[in-house]
C-alpha cells in the first residue's frame, strides 16, 4: 500500500529523513504548510533544534493542526528535537517553547551533555529485528519517566532512549543519520497499518 508520509520542514534535517522515508517505500514530502499536513498519512518531526522547531510552528500557525491531527490518531514519529516536540512535558523548555504532545512522557532536554559530548552507541530497539541500531546521540534528550499508556522501547545507560504510544513514536538519536532504514521501516508500517484500519 502506497502512503505518503510528510517531514515537518521548519527547521532540522529533513532532508535525510526524506530519503530515509522513501528507503522505506514510502512516498515522502514537505510539510510546512496546513494544507500539505492535511494530505499525509503520517509525519516526521526531524531532529535539529527544538525550540526554533516550536516557535516556527507557531509562526507558520502549524502548532494547533499538528496537535488536531496528533489527537485525531496520525502516526508521528519524533527524531531529537523531534522526541521532545512529542513529550507532553519538557522539564527545562526555553521561554516561548510549546509541544505539540501525544506521548504520555516527561522529556529532559540536552540529557546527554553538550554538542561535543555527542556520541554513538548501539541501541536495541523493541519491534526493530536484527543486530541493535547504531544510535546516533547529538545533544540528545532522554525520557526521564513515561506515563501508563506510553511503552519503552529501548534504553541506554539506564535512560529511556526511545517510546511508543499508540500511532506516535520517539527516539532520542537520529536513525536518519545511519543509513540503516530499520526504524524509518517500523514506522512506515505503523503508517500502513493505521491507513488500512481506517479504510476498513
Ligand atoms: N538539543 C536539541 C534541542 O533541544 C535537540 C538536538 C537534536 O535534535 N539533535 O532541541
Amino acid at each position: 500500500m502506497t502512503v505518503i508520509i510528510g517531514v515537518l520542514a521548519l527547521q532540522g534535517d529533513v532532508r535525510e529523513h526524506l530519503v530515509a522515508l522513501a528507503a522505506a517505500d514510502a512516498v515522502a514530502r514537505e510539510v510546512r504548510r496546513p494544507e500539505e499536513l492535511a494530505e499525509v498519512d503520517g509525519l516526521v518531526i526531524p531532529g535539529g533544534e527544538s525550540t526554533t522547531i516550536s516557535k516556527l510552528a507557531v509562526l507558520f500557525g502549524l502548532m494547533e493542526p499538528l496537535r488536531a491531527r496528533v489527537r485525531d490518531g496520525l502516526p508521528v514519529y519524533g527524531t531529537c528535537a523531534g522526541m521532545i516536540m512529542l513529550a507532553d512535558k519538557i522539564l527545562d523548555p526555553r521561554s516561548g517553547q510549546e509541544t505539540v504532545g501525544g506521548i504520555d512522557m516527561i522529556v529532559r532536554r540536552n540529557a546527554f551533555g553538550r554538542q561535543n559530548e555527542s556520541f554513538e552507541a548501539a541501541v536495541d530497539i523493541k519491534g526493530v529485528t536484527g543486530d541493535p541500531v547504531e544510535g546516533v546521540f547529538i545533544r540528545a534528550p532522554w525520557v526521564e519517566s513515561v506515563g501508563a499508556g506510553a511503552e519503552v522501547l529501548a534504553e541506554h545507560d539506564g535512560h529511556v532512549v526511545a517510546v511508543r504510544q499508540g500511532n506516535a513514536l520517539a527516539t532520542s538519536f537520529h536513525p536518519e543519520l545511519t543509513g540503516d532504514h530499520r526504524v524509518h521501516g517500523l514506522f512506515a508500517d505503523m503508517v500502513r497499518a493505521n491507513r488500512a484500519r481506517r479504510s476498513l
